[in-house]
């Protein structure tokens, strides 16, 4: 019998070191301007690039949280979305959108750490965190979850929940049903992909309770939108939204 190759899983604090040291001794191309990385504390993306990312600052949109509004949006004055509040730290472009690619589509679970560091250090000033019941991710379905070894989103809650001193929900908001990936669709399609994809499982337990929602990038909220009407199902006090990055197109 010949020999069998050995698989080795490297836990993933030597992973995550190897891939930093990889870039280390190869230098590389940052992703997003092409120059060569140096010694960047972000792996893939060099310094400059990451001192680019564009954090949004008030005044927004008391609800939906779109900047250069005082008060209320017109979406929102005539039609308000059900949460309370929707809050973004950074504009969905260049060097943000390549780091969230590098670390959803490409796996690359290292960013977390630096994703969330990134979040922590800019919640947006009327977002206190530490004042919510739970915090809950936009979960993925269990097939997705298998293909990409963990949800983007259950990371960047963990990390800021952990922050704050509040404990983080993950089994309670469920994705009941697989569905393509929204960003492979329109706005239209979008909205009618997703409905009826989420449930809410042990709903006793935020019953009654301030819950902040948390995911990593909104474009057209139809995500968010079905995640929030499902759980008003099951009567919580009030639900807040917060994502890592938005765009700014309606
Ligand atoms: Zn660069
Ligand atoms: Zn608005």
């Amino acid at each position: 019998m010949g020999t069998k190759p050995v698989s080795i899983q490297l836990p993933s604090v030597l992973r995550e070191m190897s891939e930093t040291a990889i870039v280390f001794l190869y230098p590389a191309k940052c992703r997003v301007c092409d120059d060569l990385l140096g010694v960047a504390r972000v792996p893939y993306i060099c310094a400059d690039c990451w001192q680019d990312i564009q954090f949004l600052e008030p005044p927004w949109c008391d609800i939906c949280g779109i900047p250069g509004v005082n008060g209320l949006c017109d979406a929102c004055a005539t039609s308000p979305p059900r949460y309370g509040q929707l809050r973004t730290v950074a504009l969905y472009q260049t060097t943000l959108q390549q780091a969230i690619h590098l670390f959803k589509f490409e796996k690359r679970k290292v960013f977390a750490r630096h994703l969330v560091q990134l979040i922590n250090a800019h919640i947006p000033v009327d977002c206190d965190v530490a004042t919510y019941d739970f915090v809950l991710p936009i979960p993925i379905h269990k097939k997705r979850l298998r293909e990409r070894g963990f949800n983007q989103a259950t990371l960047l809650a963990a990390g800021i929940a952990e922050a704050a001193g509040v404990p983080v929900l993950t089994n309670t908001l469920v994705r009941k049903r697989h569905t393509v990936a929204q960003s492979s669709l329109d706005r239209e399609a979008r909205q009618q992909n997703i409905v009826g994809a989420f449930d809410v499982l042990a709903p006793d337990i935020i019953r009654g309770k301030r819950l902040l929602v948390i995911d990593d990038v909104f474009t057209t909220g139809a995500t968010i939108r079905e995640a929030v009407n499902e759980l008003w199902t099951v009567d919580p006090a009030e639900i807040d939204v917060l994502t890592l990055a938005r765009t700014l197109s309606p």
